[in-house]
């Protein structure tokens, strides 16, 4: 069974459209492949996903490690508690085998220490994992960013990475994410939002964007276009459900193998990668 969703809004005559509720994730797993969007987000019973990802894994017990060192007392932010919370946060979920989760477990403690060995704990941040959200022509958008930075009169995104490459000044600049969370802290929080950053926790790396009033235009613009897109499939679906190859279509790519639901699709013919692939333990 496959049903068209509780976010997409019935249109009715002479009524305006109700806006499309999306995520910078839900858009971007849209462009990335309808098939995919429709079983993740429509598809009712939900289908079982692939096994957990250890590289996943990995990001998640250091984002969680970050957001709870903030609620630590002043005192306790050092580096060394930051490890530990990581340690606090670790799961298996993933991994070959318990020697190397804890080979990847040593790595994201020393990312961590690493990382906020060059934070300041008196700088408290204005947002940590906070929701923010605004509106389109087409769109009612929200997300949650890592963290949100007060620095003079600006607010900051901040972004934490864990993969395994390196990343570079474009990437911030064209991350439709960061400029979707930059116009949200903007109206959330009613202050300029103008510099998003990503944080590359195995490298130390960061790289800084500072958006224009057009760049950002821009990027909303291509938002509400990618929201309004998938807010039409879904209605196409809900009048002609046997058409969903065609409303859907799959788009096959090298990210097939990381697919969570590689195991249903009749467009991927190769080999799921392995569930602790894509962790880089080399080091
Ligand atoms: S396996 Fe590839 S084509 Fe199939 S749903 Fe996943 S991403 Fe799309």
């Amino acid at each position: 069974m496959t049903s068209a969703g509780e976010n997409v809004q019935p249109e009715l005559d002479g009524m305006p459209a109700r806006l499309f509720s999306a995520t910078p994730t839900r858009l971007d797993m849209w462009l990335s492949c309808p098939r995919k969007y429709r079983m993740n987000y429509l598809d009712s019973p939900k289908l079982p996903k692939g096994p957990p990802r250890a590289a996943t894994t990995m990001g998640i017990a250091v984002h969680n490690a970050l957001k709870d060192w903030w609620k630590l007392e002043l005192a306790a932010r050092t580096p060394d508690s930051g490890g530990s919370l990581v340690r606090a946060n670790w799961r298996d979920d993933g991994f070959r085998d318990d020697e190397q989760s804890q080979g990847a477990l040593a790595r994201a403690v020393a990312w961590v220490q690493g990382y906020l060995s060059r934070v300041n704990p008196e700088f408290e941040p204005r947002g940590v994992e906070r929701t923010v959200s605004f509106t389109t022509d087409h769109l009612s958008l929200q997300g949650r960013v890592d963290r949100i930075d007060e620095r003079g009169d600006e607010l900051v995104i901040v972004d934490y990475k864990t993969g395994r490459h390196p990343l570079n000044e474009a990437e911030a600049a064209s991350s439709l994410a960061l400029a979707i969370y930059a116009s949200g802290a903007e109206r959330t929080l009613r202050k300029t939002c103008v510099q998003v950053e990503l944080h590359h926790l195995p490298t130390g790396e960061v790289q800084v964007h500072r958006h224009t009033p057009e760049s950002r235009v821009r990027h909303i613009a291509r938002a509400d276009q990618i929201g309004l897109e998938a807010a039409t499939a879904q209605r196409e679906f809900k009048k002609n459900p046997e058409e969903l190859d065609l409303i859907f279509p799959p788009t096959p790519s090298s990210l097939c193998g990381y697919c969570d639901f590689a195991q249903h699709c009749d467009a991927f013919t190769g080999t799921p990668a392995l569930p602790w692939a894509g962790i880089d333990l080399t080091e």
